[in-house]
């Protein structure tokens, strides 16, 4: 099956070009060659894209098909429950009407420690949640590990917060098994990201050697932005996921969570200043914010924090692709998977037509509209 799409605006993950041809053969791109498809489209007016990567989700049910039709062909999910986990990854590889899936698995949270609390929230019993690792100690580390990688992990994800930014108090992970927790991993041959959301719970991430953040922080602390941009971590933005929690804060006032958005939004701002790499994610779960469209608000809103349209579209293609080792997507170049969304407009100028969604290709396949 060839499809040749033509004349169209062309952002490759990196840079734009204009008036691009471009050939879809079975499920890749592919050099053109100058003969007809056996689809054709006019790409006049519209411009191509690398399919976008949501590099902060938690998949549930029929999570992936739905942001699929949002256009995102590729989900990093942060924490899927074990009894979860085999079922979406079969999803993932056997249809291509839903997104595809890499998974931390199990994450590594204290006893007690977050998300717990979120697991015991009216509405979440039909998701199923059973028990699952946690880990109290250094010593454990190797063997927590090593269950990660049975699992069929794609990398590690550690958890320390100590619950203030969500207006309550939670057991959390030490500083000594954090550490224990990365070396671990990076002998298995695993990255690590931390869930981390103040400044002093991100020292103590840096401090373990984490590759990534999996949210920014909300307190700010220039000499710490500047530690991470000379560790070379790199940082997944959230900040649709900042925006939610504040929004509840209105409701509950007695909590801490007065400003989280808005300091959130400063860290991510003085991340992208010091050049530190910003990922888009959006802490996607089966309620908010939301797989798929909500990945099109983190667009917007790293624009706002001073991205450019392009330096934004690359946050949610080719830079997530490179800091999880996706070799095979993230681009649009001969060889690579056709992970790819045409759009009407121009997103490389104004980043909100990225929702005016006109084909998506999941693995070569051309999605119904
Ligand atoms: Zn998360």
């Amino acid at each position: 099956m060839r499809t040749v799409i033509r004349d169209v605006r062309l952002f490759d993950g990196e840079k734009t070009s204009t008036d691009a041809t471009v050939l879809i053969v079975d499920d890749r791109v592919a050099d053109y060659d100058g003969d007809l498809g056996d689809i054709e489209i006019d790409g006049a007016g519209k411009t191509l894209l690398p399919g976008l990567i949501d590099a902060h989700t938690h998949v549930f049910g029929d999570d992936l098909a739905r942001a699929l039709r949002h256009g995102v062909t590729t989900e990093l999910d942060m924490f899927c429950l074990p009894g979860h986990l085999p079922a979406q990854r079969a999803l993932a590889a056997d249809r291509d009407d839903v997104a595809d899936f890499r998974s931390a698995g199990t994450l590594a949270t204290a006893p007690g420690g977050h998300p717990s609390q979120l697991l015991t929230a009216p509405g979440i019993d039909a998701l199923d949640v059973a028990p699952f690792d946690i880990i109290e100690r250094p010593d454990q580390a190797e063997d927590f590990v090593r269950a990660r990688v049975a699992e069929g992990a794609d990398y590690l994800k550690i958890v320390i917060d100590d619950g203030a930014v969500h207006g309550t108090r939670l057991p959390a992970l030490g500083a000594d098994t954090a550490t224990a927790l990365v070396t671990a991993a990076h002998a298995a041959g695993l990255r690590v990201l931390a869930h981390a959301v103040t400044a002093a719970e991100v020292r103590i991430a840096l401090d373990a050697g984490v590759d990534g953040l999996a949210h920014v922080w909300t307190d700010e602390d220039g000499a710490l932005v500047e530690r991470v941009a000379a560790q070379g971590v790199f940082v997944v933005s959230t900040l649709v996921y900042f925006a939610a929690i504040s929004d509840r804060s209105a409701h509950t006032p007695d909590c801490a969570r007065t400003g989280t958005f808005d300091g959130a939004v400063r860290v991510a701002q003085a991340l992208h200043r010091a050049g530190v790499p910003l990922l888009a994610g959006t802490d996607a779960t089966p309620f908010v914010p939301a797989h798929g469209v909500d990945l099109h608000t983190e667009l917007r809103l790293l624009t706002e924090v001073g991205l450019t349209p392009e330096q934004a579209l690359a946050a949610a293609t080719s830079l997530p692709a490179r800091h999880f080792g996706l070799a095979d997507r993230g681009r649009i170049a001969p060889g690579l998977r056709a992970d790819l969304v045409l759009v009407d407009g121009d997103p490389t100028t104004d980043i909100t037509a990225t929702a005016a969604l006109a084909e998506v290709w999941r693995r070569g396949v051309r999605q119904a509209r």
